[in-house]
């Protein structure tokens, strides 16, 4: 077998060279995983937050010190003004955007009877008007090879005392289902994950509830952020081109 030169694995390695990644929600948790993943795999990041500007500028240092280029851009999501503002200064930053994760996300929990107007507000507008209004600005800038990847959650599927989320989440899926349809025709692909119970600050309700979640995971353990991060990188990359529409569970089969 011939030798592998030291130009092929930098090739290999860095799948994403020259695309440009905006990810939403990414100064913590999953979306910060995501958005060191793919500068890893060599995408320029634009590092969304809403209030946490430390974690962000933290994001942006380790991924240019990892060689690569990012930006914090504060804005929150559920702000069609701010929207604007953070794609225009994407934009003007890098001069493209190939990939979208729409990340952001509350996880309010209570029964339906506690379920006040003002939080019901709160989760349909960040999570559900959120990655409309992202994507409706971002998609202008979008051509054939772009990537949104959007997130649901197992609870999606029904969750007890989630109601809003969980609708939140299953508007999700018929929104990517939707968009795979509208964009496909442009060369844009439209996927969500859905995460299973991951180990992030969003988790920190559910800690009571730690040990019986893990005993209904076959898989034995928690999600971690980087379980979910390595998968939006293969839907965002060309391997990923004939993937379109579908709603990807990463969650060590906790949905069984
Ligand atoms: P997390 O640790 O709570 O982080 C949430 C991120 O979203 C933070 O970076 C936060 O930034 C940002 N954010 C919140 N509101 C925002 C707004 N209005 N505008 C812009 N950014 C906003 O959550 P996570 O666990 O990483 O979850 C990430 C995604 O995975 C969410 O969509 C969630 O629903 C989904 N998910 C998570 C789990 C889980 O078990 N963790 C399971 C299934 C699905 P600031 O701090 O700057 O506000």
């Amino acid at each position: 077998m011939a030798a592998i030169s030291a130009h092929e694995p930098a090739t290999v390695a860095k799948p994403l060279a020259g695309r440009v990644a905006l990810i939403t929600g990414a100064s913590r948790g999953i979306g910060a995983a995501v958005a060191r993943r793919l500068a890893a795999a060599g995408a320029y990041v634009a590092v969304n937050y809403s209030a946490s500007e430390a974690a962000a500028n933290e994001v942006v240092r380790a991924i240019v010190d990892g060689g690569t280029k990012a930006i914090a851009i504060r804005a929150d999501v559920s702000s069609e003004a701010d929207v604007k503002a953070l794609v225009d200064q994407t934009i003007a930053s890098f001069g493209r955007i190939d990939i979208l994760v729409n990340n952001a996300g509350i996880f309010p929990t209570q029964p339906l009877t506690d379920l006040d107007s003002a939080t019901l507000d709160n989760v349909l507008d960040i999570n559900v008007r959120g990655p409309i209004f992202v994507t409706r600005q971002a998609v202008r800038h979008m051509g054939p090879g772009g990537r949104i990847i959007n997130f649901s959650s197992l609870a999606a599927k029904g969750a007890a005392n989630m109601a809003a989320y969980a609708g939140s989440k299953a508007f999700i899926e018929g929104l990517t289902r939707s968009l795979a349809l509208e964009f496909g025709p442009r060369g844009i692909t439209v996927n969500a994950v859905s995460p299973g119970a991951t180990e992030t600050d969003m988790f920190a309700p559910m800690l009571p509830m730690k040990e019986y979640v893990v005993s209904r995971t076959p898989l034995g353990r928690l999600g971690q952020a980087d379980d979910i991060a390595s998968v939006v990188a293969f839907l965002a990359s060309a391997e990923a081109g004939w993937v379109t529409g579908q709603v990807i569970g990463v969650d060590g089969a906790l949905s069984f």
